[in-house]
């Protein structure tokens, strides 16, 4: 996929601050630290677009992306679940905030929910997994850090993935790699074949 443009947009608080353009939305979902930033600057080529490793304290904002390939779309980096430092209250508003954008927005397409490849999914990743089906999204699960493996060793972990999280037959699932550009090509098939169906 050839990149025409991509800049960031806005860290959105709330919805009177999402973009009012109608663009198709991809929304990136997994725990802090998993590499959801690395994949978004893999997949746009850019290498710090995207900002690196999560700031606690910022659990309450979709960060917005605009990338323009051969058509315009937007990535939205979902605060990450499963952080160990914040507080019950904050947890509460995360996930209020989360619910609201993954329930009512019109724009959002496709979420791919990102997991590490190398570990079986977590207990949040399960519970996100479930939560995310149940509202009947198109989700993609996308395994990532899988340099971090050798090669003989995928087909175990792609399969502890799928039992791990009960995957369900029409989601899809991607190997990845940030480190490599591994999977690349073929997220951005599924991306833009949801986006523009
Ligand atoms: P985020 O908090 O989910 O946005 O995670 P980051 O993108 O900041 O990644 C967390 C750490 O994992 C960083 O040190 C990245 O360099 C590293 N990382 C992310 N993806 C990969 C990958 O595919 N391969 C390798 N080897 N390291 C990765």
């Amino acid at each position: 996929m050839k990149i025409k443009n991509a800049e960031f947009i806005i860290s959105a608080v709330g919805p009177d601050q999402y973009p009012e353009d109608g663009l198709p939305e991809i929304a990136l979902a997994g725990r802090s630290n998993v590499g959801k930033s690395s994949l978004i600057n893999r997949l746009i080529m850019r290498k710090n677009l995207a900002r690196t490793s999560s700031q606690p304290g910022k659990t309450q904002q979709l960060n917005y992306y605009r990338i323009h390939t051969d058509n315009e779309l937007y990535f939205v980096d979902v605060p990450g679940y499963g952080f160990a430092k914040v507080s019950k209250t904050q947890r509460a508003a995360w996930g209020r905030m989360i619910e609201a954008y993954i329930q009512n927005r019109e724009p959002l397409k496709l979420i791919m929910q990102v997991i590490d490849l190398r570990h079986p999914p977590s207990k949040d990743d399960i519970m996100m997994y479930d939560w995310l089906t149940h509202f009947d999204l198109p989700v993609c699960i996308v395994a990532t850090k899988a340099d971090k493996l050798p090669r003989s060793q995928w087909p175990k972990h792609l399969k502890q993935v799928k039992t791990t999280l009960g995957i369900k037959p029409n989601t899809p699932i991607i190997m990845f790699s940030s480190e490599t550009g591994m999977g690349r090509e073929e997220l951005w098939d599924i991306i833009t074949q949801t986006a523009f169906p």
